[in-house]
């Protein structure tokens, strides 16, 4: 088989830390990949440099992935058609809000053997109302398949080489396997399954779960009401799919990119922690995210508003309790105290 160019679009925190994955495995297995990995960077200036250029020289991404060294053979391209261009796997790894907008560059421009991977986590608003997976977005965008991959895997974990694990979600099984390869490391071990749909379902609706989890931290409530969150956050988890996404595998909520995610992100993650400081500050979210993330972004909050375009389209707000009441706490229509009510309240306690 001809060696496989991986291109990577994205360089924040996780796609920093992906990428140090994927140079490796590049190198590592120069029958399979070739050795060099672009990586579409956007351009920014960080200390009076080009972000690029610092990546390019110090092999580190000094803004989103302090401390970690890249790869040498993973380049920085500001220019995401030519980083794109000859690539026959695309790994898509950038804050969801950006993603139609990127392959609207990429569009007629990439190879059409061509074959994506997406570790975005978060959804699209339809035009007329409901939402898109992103998976959907790349592959209608682009006409190229797209699988996903999720996890529990905050990007300084995994760039430590702190033993994890993640889910390739992929219908096409041997597609799923040339995709492990690209990602399975002896720290970050791979589970593929083909319930592609609620591994990348499972990714978004996590984050509106954590931020819920961040509420229950800043009011000063302990580890029950947290559980109690996790566990009404799954089980509304599930429903979502299977209601909105017929066929949905129960087993893949047990997965690394179900249950364990939602954990990981419960305690860690970034949503959780500024949605404790929202509470007990007062501050507005996009606030917050500026102060304490330094130009990472949060899913969480986004995330929530477009779960919420869907189930208004569908008149369901009130068989989701929970994820209402975190779109109505961020757009500041509740409290988070109301929270509390809706969650004691829940149908799944009649
Ligand atoms: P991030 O939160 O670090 O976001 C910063 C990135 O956004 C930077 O690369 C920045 O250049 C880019 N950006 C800023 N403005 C932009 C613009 N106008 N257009 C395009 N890009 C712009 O990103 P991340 O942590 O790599 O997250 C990417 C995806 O991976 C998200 O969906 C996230 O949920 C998911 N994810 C994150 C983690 C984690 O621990 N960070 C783990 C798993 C999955
Ligand atoms: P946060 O974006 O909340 O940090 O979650 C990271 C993540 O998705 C871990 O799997």
């Amino acid at each position: 088989m001809q060696r496989q160019k991986i291109c990577i679009i994205g360089s924040g925190n996780w796609g920093s830390a992906i990428a140090k994955i994927i140079g490796f495995n590049a190198e590592a297995h120069p029958e399979l990949f070739e050795t060099d990995v672009p990586m579409w960077v956007f351009e920014e200036q960080v200390n009076g440099h080009k972000l690029t250029e610092i990546i390019n020289t110090e092999h580190e991404n000094v803004k989103y992935l302090k401390g970690i060294k890249l790869p040498q053979r993973v380049i920085a391209i500001p220019d995401v058609v030519e980083a794109a261009k000859d690539a026959d796997i695309l790994v898509f790894v950038l804050p969801h809000q950006f993603v139609r907008g990127i392959c609207d560059k990429l569009k007629g421009k990439l190879k059409t053997s061509a074959v994506a991977v997406t570790l975005i986590k978060g959804f699209e608003i339809a035009e007329g109302g409901g939402i898109l997976l992103i998976s959907n977005v790349i592959r209608q965008s682009l006409n190229i398949p797209c699988a996903a991959l999720m996890g529990a895997n905050i990007a300084n974990e995994v760039a430590n080489e702190h033993y994890c694990e993640a889910t390739i979600g992929c219908q096409d099984k041997q597609l799923g396997q040339k995709l492990k390869s690209v990602f399975q490391t002896k720290y970050f071990r791979i589970v593929c399954v083909q319930d592609e749909t609620v591994v990348e379902v499972c990714g978004a609706l996590k984050n509106v779960v954590a931020t819920a989890a961040g509420f229950t931290d800043g009011l000063g409530y302990g580890d029950n009401t947290k559980a109690a969150v996790i566990r009404l956050g799954l089980m509304e988890m599930i429903k979502f799919s299977l209601v909105f996404y017929p066929g949905s595998k129960l087993e893949t909520f047990f997965e690394s990119c179900g249950v364990a995610d939602l954990i990981t992100t419960c305690y860690g993650g970034r949503n959780r922690r500024v949605a404790e400081a929202f509470v007990k500050t007062g501050k507005p979210i996009g606030q917050l995210e500026q102060e304490m993330l330094q130009g990472q972004k949060l899913q969480g909050p986004p995330t929530a508003a477009e779960v919420n375009s869907m189930l208004k389209t569908k008149n369901m707000e009130n068989k989701f309790p929970l994820f209402t009441a975190v779109h109505k706490i961020c757009q500041g229509t509740i409290t988070a105290t109301e929270m509390i009510e809706c969650l004691r309240n829940h149908p799944e306690h009649n």
